[in-house]
């Protein structure tokens, strides 16, 4: 008896120290002073996993009932068994209550989780009572063999619950405790003593134990995913904040690739709602387009590499939008790869107005053709990506385009321009890329040819677009073009020799007339290219000084006096020494540079002819293209007037070829000089056409017959009838004559003979310096007598 006190004591005493103590340490997780927030995740967790083992403890609990039964039927009175029977299944089912509770209520109601936890915890109770109950009734009346079995069904019992429970060790206590008490009791009523319920203490201590251990690492991982969950809150907290205050938008996809979390911007940038955001693959949003921009994207994202200002297109509302995206894969500790998170940002109008002015970089503005630049980056991407003899080009340019420009004015002139973009756009269509590379030069880029043969057939193919006038308001402009081909690899091994070459080509293409065509040959490097040299040295070369005016007489052979004298211009460039007028003459007036400095020859002409005897006059060639310039007159009257010299005392030097070339405005500027009383002598007669038609029709001052037949007098009889032939209708059409060239004393005889009444020529005097002909002019220029 003193035993079993002892016992119940001991046990009782064990008992509520070891459970006081493990609620203690646990309880703050039931309360305390723990951020209410945890506290909550807590028992939200808590309960969630509990009730989720309801449906099977109530099972095994009415098991354990008929197992209980079977133990005791026919040892006890079965009226007793079956009151404790049906109280027990009732403490079983009543588990229904919070199972249905929990499924019905809000796992976020933290209200609601702290009733049903309540709930759970005193039920366990309860149930623990019922059994306990019942072993303390029934055990005392069985004999030992069915106690041992009743002792099993309770230990088993015992283990189910305390580990089916054990993330919630306050119930699990509950029952522990519960059911050691009654058990201990039961035992003790069973005529056990208290040493022999010990092994009964042991075994809930070490329950006890477990419990605690299960809690603590149930705790901890709940404390773990809470930190978790509330650094992913901060987190999404300052997005959000940084969404709203910035003009991009957040957006995440989870480990599938499936956008998640969608934001309201994120939604209204792509005009989709949330929902159909949500779980919608990033491919599917960031479709194939014609760019490639997302074909990039998607293939990045599916190799899980980060994004940096990526550009993306999207359909918004069908509307072709672009974006710029950042963003970087995503990897948890325990889940590894868990998506992607980033940044967009929508950058339709940036990129339009980038591409806008790509375009205008690119873009002649004139004819709408691609430009210099944009040409270059096709034919050196050509170069890069086929072999150079697919590649070739043929350059284009029109004959007389500054003509036009100055005479018909500059709107003529572009509007001449844009017609010849637009036919050639057409004739290129999308199989050629055509470019004004400035100016009236234009190109054509040949891909995939096959020969040189080709190549020529594109280029007279060109020609053919000049055929047809060119209508410019009421004017019809007949106009020519040269065309200059050359061919990848044997002409050019990159995009500047190739340019170059078939630039070459056109050089010797317009120097051989109009409508011509040439394709690129070595030889034409040489000259071609000197001739370009003397077109960079030339210009300015009149503001650095390197100009200068020699003049030769000319001599009437009766008098033997200095009627005149021809201006001559000379250069000496620093960098290539004196140059042939011959030569750069030429260039000068390819150039259109021969107007200025014509300009400057005739006003240097007319101060020098200022300081001469006025009974001397000075002779100035002037070049077709001067005479087309509308300005020529004004400029002479000017220099005429500045240096208070006569305007007969002007004698201008014209060739043929101005005749030919007359259109009304050189002859109405002819006309004009001839009405100022300025003379005009036709130059190198015999050369040109030789047409004797239109020395009638025009008033000239002098024919000077060429050098070369002067030159032949002395081994060509046929020169002589000719040069008697021009003196002779001179002298019927009232134009004196002067004989060019002259160099020995048997042409001058000669000349005499044939009546020719001017001469000139390295026989009398070289052309020589200003300077030098003041001893001429003080000796009044009497020839030599030798030489009359
Ligand atoms: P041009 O008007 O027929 O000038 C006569 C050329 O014959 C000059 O050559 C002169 O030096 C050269 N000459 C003079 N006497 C003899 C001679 O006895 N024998 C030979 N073989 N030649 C002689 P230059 O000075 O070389 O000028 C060549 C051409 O350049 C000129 O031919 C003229 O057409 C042109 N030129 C010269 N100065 C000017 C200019 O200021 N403006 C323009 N537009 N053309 C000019
Ligand atoms: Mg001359
Ligand atoms: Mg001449």
């Amino acid at each position: 008896m003193l035993f079993r006190q002892a016992g119940y004591f001991a046990l009782f005493s064990f008992v509520k120290n070891m459970t006081g103590r493990l609620i203690a340490r646990h309880a703050p997780a039931q309360g305390g002073g723990r951020a209410p927030r945890l506290r909550a995740e807590i028992t939200q967790r808590r309960v969630a996993a509990v009730q989720r083992l309801i449906p099977a403890t109530l099972i095994f609990n009415l098991v354990h009932v008929g197992l209980f039964a079977l133990a005791v039927w026919g040892a006890v009175p079965s009226g007793h068994f079956v009151l404790w029977g049906c109280a027990t299944a009732l403490a079983v089912a009543l588990l229904l209550v919070p199972w249905r509770a929990y499924r019905r209520g809000n796992p976020s109601r933290v209200e609601d989780m702290e009733r049903i936890q309540r709930q759970i915890t005193l039920l366990a109770g309860l149930r623990a009572l019922a059994w306990g109950v019942g072993a303390i009734v029934f055990l005392p009346q069985l004999g030992p063999d069915r106690q041992l079995l009743v002792g099993l069904i309770a230990g088993g019992m015992m283990c189910a619950e305390v580990f089916g429970f054990a993330a919630f060790p306050l119930a699990t206590l509950v029952y522990g405790g519960v059911l050691t008490l009654t058990g201990s009791m039961a035992l003790l009523s069973a005529g056990m003593t208290a040493f022999e319920i010990v092994p009964l203490l042991v075994f809930f201590a070490y329950v006890l134990v477990i419990v605690r251990h299960q809690a603590g690492l149930f705790l901890e991982e709940t404390r773990d995913a809470h930190a978790r969950d509330e650094a992913q809150r901060d987190v999404a907290m300052s997005l959000n904040d940084f969404e709203a205050n910035s003009s991009d938008w957040l957006w995440q996809t989870d480990a599938s690739g499936r956008f998640c979390a969608v934001s309201p911007r994120f939604s209204k940038a792509a005009g989709l709602d949330a929902e159909t955001l949500n779980g919608m693959h990033f491919s599917e949003l960031f479709a194939p387009d014609a760019e490639f921009f997302n074909t990039v994207i998607c293939e990045r994202v599916r190799l899980r590499e980060p994004l940096s200002d990526a550009r993306a297109s999207v359909q918004v509302g069908g509307v072709q939008r672009y974006w710029s995206i950042s963003a970087s894969p995503q990897w948890d500790r325990v889940d590894g790869f868990c998506g992607v998170r980033g940044v967009a940002q929508d950058i339709t109008g940036k990129l339009l107005a980038e591409r806008r002015l790509q375009q205008l970089a690119h873009t002649d503005q004139l004819t709408g053709l691609i430009n210099r630049t944009r040409f270059l980056e096709l034919l050196t991407e050509a170069f890069a990506t086929r072999p150079a003899s697919e590649i070739g080009i043929v350059s284009l340019d029109l004959t007389g385009f500054k003509l036009i420009n100055d005479t018909l004015g500059h709107p003529v002139g572009d509007a001449l321009l844009r017609d010849l973009g637009a036919r050639l756009r057409a004739w290129a269509g999308d199989a050629f890329d055509v470019a004004r590379l400035g100016g009236d030069e234009f190109t054509v880029l040949l891909l995939d040819i096959n020969g040189p043969a080709e190549v020529e057939s594109v280029a007279a193919e060109l020609l053919e677009l000049f055929d047809a006038p060119f209508v410019v308001g009421t004017h019809s402009l007949v106009i020519d073009g040269s065309a200059g081909a050359a061919l990848g690899g044997a002409h050019g091994a990159d995009a500047d020799a190739l340019m170059r070459n078939a630039d070459l080509a056109l050089y010797a293409a317009k120097a051989e007339g109009r409508g011509r065509k040439r394709m690129f040959e070595a030889e034409m490097c040489a000259g071609l290219l000197r001739r370009k040299q003397l077109e960079c040295a030339l210009h300015g070369a009149e503001e650095r000084g390197e100009l200068h005016l020699y003049y030769q007489p000319i001599f009437e052979l009766s008098t033997g006096k200095v009627v005149a004298y021809e201006a001559l211009l000379r250069w000496t460039s620093p960098e290539l020494g004196p140059v042939d007028p011959e030569e750069f003459i030429s260039v000068a007036e390819e150039s259109g540079l021969i107007v200025p400095i014509g300009d400057w020859v005739l006003a240097q002409a007319a101060r020098d002819a200022a300081s001469w005897p006025s009974d001397i006059q000075v002779c100035v060639n002037v070049s077709p293209v001067q005479l087309r310039n509308t300005t020529l007159l004004s400029k002479l009257v000017q220099n005429l007037d500045r240096y208070g010299l006569l305007p007969s005392r002007l004698t201008l030097e014209i060739t043929e070829g101005v005749l030919l070339e007359a259109g009304s405005h050189v002859a109405g500027t002819l006309h004009d000089l001839l009405n100022l009383g300025v003379g005009i002598a036709l130059d190198d007669f015999g050369t040109g056409y030789s047409s004797l038609s239109y020395l009638r029709s025009f008033p000239f001052s002098k024919i000077k017959i060429d050098e070369s037949f002067v030159e032949g007098l002395d081994s060509n009889p046929a020169n002589a009838q000719i040069i008697r032939a021009i003196v002779d209708m001179a002298n019927a059409l009232g134009f004196d004559v002067v004989a060019e060239g002259v160099e020995t004393p048997m042409q001058l005889a000669e000349l005499k003979a044939l009546n020719c009444k001017y001469v000139q020529g390295y026989l009398f005097a070289p052309p020589q310096s200003a300077n030098d002909l003041i001893v001429l002019t003080d000796r009044r220029g009497k020839l030599k007598a030798s030489q009359a």
